[in-house]
């Protein structure tokens, strides 16, 4: 196994799900899971392909209450191929001898190879392959590719190759209650002898979605044709076709399918697309070609090199694959978010969460115009945001805690506790703390682009909205002379209301809090940064008055946080009254204690009365923010911080009272740890490796990756151990390389720059490409320097020279292999 693949050898019934996940393959524009082509949602399987933003809506009828939900679609399955011979059933993998089975994960080339060897009930020994992609460069078609070897058997075979409409969304058993027959078949039809296509509608948003598939013959590269018969019912079409197998001759089955949606801009009808788009289609092997192409110019973006541990770098490339494919160049020029799942399964129902904060920073640095098109999502939905805010009594923009197609809140009302059997209420949709992580990322993504026409025309408007927002939210408080957010969520799930209280929330949650601060500081700094004629016209755009502006800054001074009596911050109010949860024996009575939320109501308790926490909350100050800066917004707030103790001891105070059942939460303790106990931080950025791969939730992978907490690990290696930061018009390196690391090399994009990183434990090199770009500010060794394109710089990290950056003039850009080879020589 190399840095480049993913191998699943044997068949194991209780991975299916995982694999299929780990295996998906998409390209931005659609996704299919890695189900066997043969398989049928049936419990152990779960094929299922979804579209970017193709959502739709449902409502069931539960007990008393009707309970309406948004789901991304589970579209028809294209993979559908299966075989038989005379007298037998249908190929099942649990009716077979397996011999030999295997799936291979090429992450460099976006493959999906699958091998299974078996013996069947007539003692006929048949290797089956089959290759998949889903085109990277042609985002509306895919192929399958399935060869058949008879190795001690002559006779026929009938292969049945189809397109199956009849799926439902049942990929999560929490949910199973809930309707999922989303899908209305609308047509199938017989397009040539070879091809047929399939239309169906989504009930509820009406989107109108078309496959077709062409299935060809050929043997050892020869076409043949086989007798086909149609199968068609409503919902389904495909054809049978009949292949005569020779002992030990090939036969290829080659599929190649197109998908188009109501929603794809460019297009008559999606069926008319489908159908012609197929016909035009060149055959697999070429399109493989150009998919390859595809992803070899990815990775020269996208990956990032470590030494020193095998395991991480394939995982960190499995983390980066699912990422890419999930949103990619194809994501340019669609309106959609990202799922915290990603494409890959039915968790959280496809819905956009406040996970794009650990996803952009790294997308930001290495393709900034896809996070403005993710970035485009959000503003669009910038009116419903208003109206919600509106129509509970605020202004400004309230996003939506989970968002879907249209911006409401799809949080739901309900969600099952399958530890108890019990629906309980949820009041997730209290963390407003989801708009600040929207102005945060708008602000990034201004920081690393200078991109003014983004903040005047979007990411101004809605750090200005949400702002408004904010401030609408905070309420002054005489006694103290400070201003409150009361009646909220944290990041931290497990507390959605004080012990015995009537109604929901917390106050003065001091994350929200305290980023509120920032929020407001942020958008005084734009009205500062835009040219005067811009800062004009957005005051008069959104009826910005001078009073307005001036609550801003005194709320950016007077928002309140709480404190421990240990002089650690609270996570909200009154945290200190709580309990201490007994942690022992809770892991003594279940071991696995990630959800304790559900353990504890199952017991008849709750996490509400308890000081412990899912996942990192106050610690995502200190994962936001450098140490600097928080230093600057507390001092504003006149409220004694010293980033040196103080992040230290409440990291320590909340390590030890935190479960950990969001995958998030690694991510940021590893982070907030980098500089405080290296080895710690590393321990915790190998479980927050293990996240998908090891399944570490225990079942949660299958239905669906941890988007949030794949590219938070990328972007820790890159942003933490790499000590990237952008602030102050300068891209900072200052790196921390953990001692199991012995090098780390990357490319960022900066300001029109491809920046070369490269670091080991003695150096540090950064160059530009050539090109036509203007110089950059480089932050390094505590001084800003220039450097313009094609040049480079470096600084030795140990001996007496140490961190003073050495002007190695002009050189030519030779990529991270050459510098590869010039690793260790010094200057
Ligand atoms: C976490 C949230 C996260 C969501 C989606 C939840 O378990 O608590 O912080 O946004 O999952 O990933």
């Amino acid at each position: 196994m190399n840095g480049w693949t993913l191998v699943f050898d044997g068949f194991e019934p209780d991975q299916e799900g995982l694999r299929e996940a780990l295996c998906t393959l998409g390209n931005g524009y659609f996704a299919t899971r890695g189900a066997a082509p043969e398989a049928r949602a049936d419990g152990m399987h779960y094929p299922g392909t979804y579209l970017a933003g193709g959502y739709s809506r449902l409502v069931t009828e539960l007990e008393d209450r009707a309970v309406e939900n948004e789901d991304l679609v589970n579209l028809p399955n294209w993979l559908a191929l299966s075989f038989r011979r005379p007298g037998q059933d249908w190929f099942d993998l649990r009716t077979v001898e397996i011999l030999d089975h295997r799936q291979e994960l090429d992450l460099r080339r976006g493959i999906l190879t699958r091998r299974v060897r078996f013996r069947d009930t007539q003692e006929g020994v048949t290797t089956w392959t089959q290759r998949r992609f889903v085109n990277m460069r042609e985002p509306h078609l895919a192929g399958l590719e399935s060869t058949f070897v008879a190795e001690n058997w002559s006779g026929p075979l009938e292969v049945r190759s189809a397109l199956n409409g009849l799926v439902q969304n049942a990929g999560v058993p929490r949910y199973r209650r809930l309707r999922g027959d989303h899908l209305v078949p609308i047509g199938t039809q017989a397009i040539d002898d070879e091809t047929v296509a399939l239309e169906v509608e989504t009930r509820g948003s009406h989107l109108r979605i078309a496959q077709a598939a062409r299935t060809r013959l050929s043997r050892e590269g020869e076409a043949v044709s086989g007798n086909r018969r149609l199968v068609q019912e409503p919902g389904f079409i495909g054809h049978d076709l009949d292949v005569v197998l020779e002992e030990g001759v090939p036969i290829t089955v080659e599929k190649v399918v197109t998908l188009f949606s109501s929603r794809d801009h460019a297009i008559s009808e999606p069926a008319y697309q489908a159908r012609s788009w197929v016909r035009r289609a060149s055959s697999f092997d070429k399109l493989l070609q150009g998919h390859v192409l595809a992803w070899d110019h990815l990775w020269r973006r996208f990956d990032i090199q470590i030494e020193g541990s095998e395991w991480a770098q394939r995982v960190l490339r499995l983390h980066v694959f699912h990422l890419v494919q999930t949103v990619s160049e194809n994501t340019i020029d669609l309106d959609v978010g990202v799922p915290a799942r990603g494409l890959h399964g039915e968790a959280y129902r496809g819905h956009v969460f406040w996970d794009e904060l650990f996803i952009f920073p790294f997308l930001n640095l290495r393709l900034p115009v896809l996070t403005r098109t993710l970035l485009g999502y959000r503003f669009r939905r910038l009116p419903e945001a208003r109206c919600a805010a509106k129509e509970a009594g605020y202004r400004g923009a309230m996003y939506p805690w989970q968002s879907g197609s249209d911006g409401r809140e799809e949080t739901q009302a309900v969600h099952l506790n399958p530890h108890s059997g019990r629906w309980l209420p949820d009041y997730s949709r209290l963390q407003r703390h989801v708009g600040i992580a929207i102005a945060y990322n708008a602000w990034q993504h201004y920081q690393v682009t200078a991109d003014l026409e983004f903040l005047r025309f979007r990411g101004g408007v809605m750090i200005l909205e949400i702002a408004r927002f904010l401030s609408s939210l905070a309420t002054h408080n005489e006694a103290r002379g400070r201003y409150e957010i009361r009646g909220v969520m944290g990041p931290d799930e497990y507390h959605d209301a004080y012990p015995g209280a009537a109604a929901p929330g917390v106050d003065n949650n001091a994350y929200t809090n305290v980023m509120a601060a920032w929020v407001f500081s942020r958008a005084l700094d734009m009205l500062e940064i835009l040219p005067p004629r811009h800062r004009e016209e957005l005051a008069d755009q959104l009826g910005l008055t001078d009073e307005e502006v001036k609550r801003w800054d005194e709320l950016s001074r007077k928002m309140y946080v709480p404190f421990n009596q240990d002089g650690t911050i609270s996570q909200f109010e009154r945290w200190d009254d709580l309990e201490e949860l007994d942690w022992v024996s809770l892991v003594e009575r279940y071991g696995d204690v990630q959800r304790l939320d559900r353990i504890l109501e199952a017991e008849g308790d709750t996490p509400n009365r308890y000081k412990a926490s899912k996942q990192a909350d106050v610690l995502m100050l200190f994962y936001l923010l450098p140490a600097a800066d928080l230093q600057v917004l507390f001092k504003r707030l006149g409220y004694p911080f010293e980033p040196a103790v103080d992040i230290a001891k409440n990291t320590e105070y909340y390590l030890q009272r935190t479960s950990h059942g969001s995958t998030l939460s690694r991510v940021v303790h590893s982070w907030v740890l980098a500089r405080i106990d290296r080895a710690r931080s590393w321990r915790f950025f190998l479980d927050a490796l293990a996240s998908d791969v090891s399944d570490v939730q225990g079942g949660t992978t299958a239905e669906g990756i941890h988007l949030g907490a794949m590219a938070g690990t990328v972007d820790l290696l890159q942003r933490c151990y790499g000590g990237i930061t952008t602030h102050h018009d300068a891209l900072w390196v200052d790196p921390l390389l953990p001692q199991e690391v012995s090098g780390l090399q990357f490319e960022v994009h900066y300001r029109g720059h491809r920046v070369g990183i490269e670091i080991s434990p003695e150096v540090l090199r950064v160059s530009t490409r050539p090109g036509v770009a203007s110089p950059i500010q480089v932050g390094l060794a505590g001084e800003v320097i220039e450097l313009g394109p094609g040049e480079t710089r470096q600084v030795l990290l140990v001996g007496e020279a140490a961190r003073k950056p050495i002007d190695t003039g002009h050189v030519a850009f030779g990529g991270l292999r050459r510098w590869r080879r010039r690793r260790h020589r010094t200057t």
